[in-house]
């Protein structure tokens, strides 16, 4: 498996585990985070938003790395107003975590 987990939530979610177990027990989990705090980087992948269709005013979009799909959200509801479904172009694909060109 090839995916990115971040380093600070399994650090805690392994001192959350901790705390309901005996002391023995939870020994191992301390090793387990000290092996996750020394654990190398993975390269930080970059990708980009594709449209999938050109033709349509809101199409959605796909991750370069993975082709996850952007998420959708509704936008431009109001009082009087439908509104439309847009894809949200994020910072970082919430599928694979590639950094999208031009994020901040
Ligand atoms: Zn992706």
């Amino acid at each position: 498996m090839d995916d990115v987990i971040g380093r600070e939530a399994a650090i805690n979610a392994l001192s959350v585990a901790q705390a309901d177990l005996h002391n023995a027990h939870a020994v191992g989990l301390i090793r387990a985070q000290k092996i996750i705090s020394d654990l190398p980087s993975a390269p930080q992948r970059t990708g980009r938003w594709i449209p999938l269709q050109l033709s349509i005013a809101y199409p959605p979009y796909q991750c370069s790395c993975c082709f996850g799909n952007a998420p959708m959200v509704m936008v431009g509801t109001g009082r009087l107003k439908k509104g439309h479904l847009e894809a949200l172009l994020t910072d970082f694909c919430p599928s694979c975590g590639a950094r999208m060109e031009g994020a901040e």
